[in-house]
């Protein structure tokens, strides 16, 4: 089969484009895009020509991998790809050779494959930016990096199921998530499905009403994989617990993976079904903390490689400095510094970061702080502030540092982690429990209930 130059070319950009996913924009730029030619595609090689042996060099050992899998996965097994550095055809403009076999149909086929994989992620409902390939790994998240890489290759064994807990803004979605991609780019036709437990909810509830049980049974049981995000909520529904056991006895039978992530650990969720409890607790448990200072530099340092021009080292380190519990945050934070350089276009310093950040923080600080609401809750209750941070479990000291709990999260809307901190409890799951306590004493006890307004009200004052 002969194939035009033409065509020859459009192939070569669908690999490139596939490689350009892999790195930087800059490193991309300068290592792919400038510095490789496609050069010529036989029976059993291709051979891609190298501008200089730097090129060579970063490529061999950055992205030969890459580009050997890339053609072997449409020319099948021993195909062979070869790297020459050919400077000349970077200098001259001599045609590439144009007889070549095959390659209309490696040129669909690696058309066809990137379709089905976005297909295969939109029916999943799998964000696409969420790959184990932007996940940084962390003191906070090794393990449950690591158990995540650990169920995509033993699907529906032993870590089954593999049930992820943390605060908010840790990384669990992005890691569930980043499991059903990695399965999905190995076997475009595995059955995963993501979704959160309010749309487990909802479409229960929605075929229950239009009587399509059957066929939202069917849907849920013949997963390869389910996963169901923010599980915590679902202790409201006692119906939704059946289904939801249900559904998991027949996957876990069946050697499907279940993958769950939560707030809190299965022993924290109010109101779950005792045997719905041991079920998640029953494969692997891992839990994510917020990472540190180092970590949330190495975000940055990841997030700022796909931005051009990027932030200096400084910044990124001012930001992370300044923005402690949540990875949503952090990027939240760099967004802002980036788009204010780039629009005033002015050089960014430690200092600039901190107006720009400190502002917003600043503004829900300056009127209250941790020891203000410490104190008052303290005076209130007859106990003094180092009671409330000692170890002490009486019923007088405990309930006023779960309702100073209570307060510093309503009002300060600290993370779980950092008000832990300012009572100097090491775990943030207290934090949960003691903010779950008071909600149900307010609903219960009208008298505590006016005491607690009231101290909100002069906290605020
Ligand atoms: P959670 O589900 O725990 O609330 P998400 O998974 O939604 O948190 O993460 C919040 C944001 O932070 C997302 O944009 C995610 O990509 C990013 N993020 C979290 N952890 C990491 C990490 N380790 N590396 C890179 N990005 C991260
Ligand atoms: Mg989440």
């Amino acid at each position: 089969m002969t194939i035009s130059t033409q065509e020859m070319q459009k192939l070569w950009e669908l690999v490139k484009f596939s490689l350009s996913k892999k790195f930087s924009p800059e490193s991309y730029k300068a290592w792919i895009e400038h510095s490789t030619k496609l050069a010529s595609v036989t029976e059993e090689e291709v051979q891609v020509a190298i501008r200089n042996n730097f090129a060579l060099q970063w490529i061999e050992k950055n992205a030969r991998e890459q580009l050997q899998l890339i053609f072997r996965d449409v020319l099948g097994e021993g195909y062979k790809v070869s790297l020459v550095v050919n400077q000349e055809l970077f200098e001259s403009k001599i045609p590439i050779k144009d007889t070549m076999p095959k390659i209309g149909s490696l040129l669909t086929q690696v058309e066809e494959k990137e379709n089905q994989l976005q297909k295969a992620l939109k029916t999943a409902c799998l964000n696409e930016k969420y790959t184990f390939a932007t996940f940084v790994v962390g003191n906070n998240n090794q393990i449950a990096h690591a158990a995540a890489q650990a169920v995509c290759q033993h699907l529906g064994q032993e870590y089954n199921p593999l049930f992820v807990y943390g605060s908010v803004g840790v990384g669990k979605t992005h890691l569930m998530q980043a499991i059903g991609r990695e399965v999905l780019e190995k076997d475009v036709t595995k059955k995963i499905f993501y979704c959160s437990s309010e749309t487990f909810l909802n479409e229960m509830v929605e075929s229950i009403r239009g009587k399509k049980t059957a066929e939202f049974r069917e849907k849920y049981r013949k997963l390869d994989i389910l996963m169901i995000d923010d599980i915590q909520f679902i202790s409201k529904w006692e119906g939704a617990q059946e289904e939801i056991f249900h559904t998991f006895n027949v996957l876990s039978g069946a050697g499907k993976q279940i993958i769950l992530a939560s707030d809190r650990p299965p022993g924290q969720i109010q109101n779950l079904a005792d045997r719905l409890k041991s079920r998640f607790e029953g494969g692997m448990m891992i839990d994510i903390i917020p990472p540190n200072y180092e970590t949330r530099v190495a975000i940055l340092a990841n997030y700022n490689k796909d931005h051009s021009p990027p932030l200096s080292l400084e910044c990124l380190e001012a930001i992370a400095a300044l923005v402690e519990d949540n990875v949503r945050q952090l990027i939240g934070a760099y967004n802002k510094v980036y788009t204010y350089a780039k629009i005033t276009n002015t050089p960014m310093d430690r200092e600039t970061v901190e107006k720009i950040i400190g502002v917003d923080q600043e503004a829900a600080r300056r009127k209250v702080s941790v020891e203000t609401i410490l104190e008052k809750v303290a005076d209130s209750f007859g106990v003094t502030v180092g009671q409330m941070k000692s170890t002490s479990r009486t019923a007088e000291i405990a309930m006023p540092r779960q309702i100073a709990m209570y307060l510093i999260r309503d009002i300060l809307n600290y993370p779980l982690e950092r008000v832990a901190r300012s009572l100097k409890r090491n775990d943030h799951t207290t934090v949960i429990h003691a903010v779950d306590k008071v909600n149900r004493l307010m609903t219960n006890d009208h008298l505590l209930r006016t005491q607690i307004v009231g101290l909100k009200n002069s906290i605020l004052k």
